[in-house]
């Protein structure tokens, strides 16, 4: 695929080869395998790319498929969806609207409020864990 000008160069060198293969290469890691599929902490899912904002930990369940898995985007316009009928299925693929890294898969067996299950590798996410509160003691 082509190299977007939207991603960071600077990340760029900072991504392992699988994970270029994912976003790339529209690559799949293996289940429960990636950083994230566990993950409960509150916060923001970046484009590990690019850093465009993708899901936040707002939308995670837990769907049992050891993927990181979102019934929602952050914003419909940051990501964009393509049919993709690869491996003798027809499904619906999920890449970052901003640098058109790979993401996953989107299904409709997902959970309230939308019925949709955005099935999302790891290696194409960052995550930017949400400050937690610092209170101050007084001097
Ligand atoms: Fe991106």
């Amino acid at each position: 695929m082509k190299i977007s000008p939207n991603i960071n160069s600077q990340k760029m060198v900072t991504l392992t080869a699988q994970q270029k293969h994912v976003l790339f290469e529209k690559g799949t890691e293996a289940a429960f395998t990636g950083k994230y599929w566990d993950n409960h902490d509150a916060g923001m899912y970046v484009c590990a790319a690019c850093d465009n904002e993708l899901f936040s930990s707002d939308t995670k369940f837990d769907s049992g498929t050891g993927w990181p898995s979102f019934y929602a985007p952050v914003a419909k316009e940051n990501v964009m969806m393509d049919s993709d009928t690869t491996y003798g299925m027809i499904r619906t693929e999920v890449m970052c609207n901003r640098c058109g890294g790979h993401l996953g898969h989107v299904f409709d067996d997902g959970p309230k409020p939308t019925g949709q299950r955005f099935c999302i590798n790891s290696a194409s996410l960052d995550f930017k864990k949400k400050d937690t509160q610092v209170i101050k003691s007084s001097p």
